[in-house]
């Protein structure tokens, strides 16, 4: 008998009605409201896509998170991150809750302002503030965070120029154990770069130094890293104080708090992986009360915290376009919507979950945005019930960044609705029309003739 030609094994998996500790499906259960308020009613008042707030959801997060610091810690101030999100209903619900402003631009600065926040709670960060802007900042009394020593001298000569003394602070990167190391923000701590920038704002005699500040990097994976930064900041109020006996007021930890989705090729989601607001807020409390600094100069531990406090709060809504199989037998749905709307599936797994009544049957398939662009892919594989044309569904977890990140290409950017505590929904921002993006167009005369 022949030998029969080898073939290598193949591991397949079954689909239907066989569990095990992962789970197969994706999805046991049709997403029909938020809130209260009927998916498919939303989407037949406002259009298909449309983006949902749940105001609720804003104020349930914030409440848990603060109170994880809150009852570990006496002195707490959140700052809400305005690049995460910065319409103007989100941002006042976390004003309203008691956040200040985080602003990185002088745009962000100008919008706190005119959602009223007081300047001085407004904490100005970043490498790009203009002379402008901190001549602003500095007549306002806001709260400005040094990024580099260029940014430093500007501040020091504008104040013979203004008269006047600014409340400053200084961003501090370091080593905290997760890598790649965010160096290009801020001050280095490790090779005293920090400490010297303290040195030179101390004998300037200038500038009120009222904070260290650190963002150590985003969606950290542990607790433990902030720890380590609790620490080397902790050191160097210490430090200021033997030296100068000056006492900071407060100690920023910046953002960065994972949210609860599951990155692209995570084993886990990241519901099951993420560290909670306890985690985060037991290893920042513990660094400053068992530092070297006297209880009676413990500083406001401040937050920035962006991601984490808005990502649950935000939906998308949309339908089915298409079906179809691709040249090598895989499954494929096309969507309405894309990379565009959806700029945060370039590293997330995002959840999305059918609007109406499924079957127990799932299959793999490949999910397409609308773009006529070979990267607008919302997710690689996804094992989803199937769903067919016209079909709705609900994308999870995505209130943060993609409402500041998206882009106007190809398509216009549809409506953005919050759900109110009552269950009202409201507009918070109309959808784009045609005439909004040619408004801020000018054509030359002479182009303006042709006959095609
Ligand atoms: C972006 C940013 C934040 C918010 O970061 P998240 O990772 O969304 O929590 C906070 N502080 C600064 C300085 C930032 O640049």
């Amino acid at each position: 008998m022949a030998k029969l030609p080898f073939e290598r094994p193949i591991i397949k998996k079954i689909n239907i009605g066989v569990p095990n500790k992962i789970g197969m499906k994706t999805e046991y259960t049709p997403i029909t409201e938020i809130d209260g308020v009927s998916v498919k009613q939303m989407i037949k008042e406002y259009g298909s896509p449309v983006y949902v707030i749940s105001e609720k959801t804003i104020r349930e997060t914030y409440k848990k998170a603060y109170s994880a610091f809150a009852v570990r810690y006496p002195k707490i101030q959140f700052a809400w991150s305005y690049k995460t999100n910065y319409l103007n209903a989100v941002c006042k619900t976390f004003h309203q809750e008691g956040s200040w402003a985080e602003v990185v631009s002088g745009f962000e600065y100008d919008k706190a302002i005119a959602n009223k926040v007081k300047p001085q709670h407004i904490v100005f960060n970043g490498p790009d503030k203009s002379r402008e802007d901190l001549i602003k900042a500095i007549k306002n009394q806001s709260l400005i965070h040094i990024d580099h020593f260029d940014e430093l001298y500007t501040i020091i000569s504008l104040t013979s120029e203004l008269n006047e003394t600014p409340k400053v602070a200084i961003r501090v990167n370091m080593d905290t154990g997760v890598y790649p190391q965010w160096s290009r923000f801020g001050f280095n701590y490790d090779n005293g770069e920090a400490w010297d920038a303290l040195n030179r704002i101390m004998i300037s005699k200038k500038l009120d130094l009222i904070g260290l500040h650190a963002h150590i990097g985003t969606y950290m994976m542990t607790a433990e890293a902030y720890k380590i930064a609790g620490q080397k900041l902790s050191d160097l109020a210490v430090k200021l104080k033997e030296k100068y006996n000056h006492t900071i007021k407060y100690i920023d930890f910046g953002g960065g708090f994972a949210s609860k989705n599951t990155l692209i090729g995570a084993y886990l989601p990241g519901s099951d992986t993420c560290p909670s607001f306890d985690d985060y807020a037991e290893a920042i409390t513990s660094s400053i009360i068992n530092s070297k600094i006297k209880p009676d100069d413990f500083p406001t531990i401040m937050l920035e915290t962006g991601r984490a406090l808005i990502d649950d709060a935000g939906y998308i809504l949309g339908t089915v376009l298409a079906n179809k199989k691709l040249a090598d037998g895989s499954n494929s749905t096309v969507i309405d919507v894309g990379v565009n709307l959806l700029f945060t599936s370039f590293w997330y797994e995002h959840q999305i979950t059918p609007a109406q009544e499924f079957s127990p049957y799932t299959e793999n398939t490949t999910i397409y945005g609308p773009l006529c662009m070979n990267i607008d892919v919302i997710r690689r594989s996804a094992n989803l019930p199937i769903m067919k044309k016209g079909d709705n569904f609900v994308i999870s977890r995505i209130g943060a960044y993609n409402m500041t990140q998206w882009m106007q290409f190809i398509a216009l950017r549809p409506k953005i609705l919050m759900i109110d505590l009552k269950g009202n929904v409201h507009i918070i921002r109309e959808n784009e029309k045609l005439k909004d993006i040619v408004s801020m167009e000018r054509t030359p005369e002479h182009l303006n003739n042709f006959d095609v």
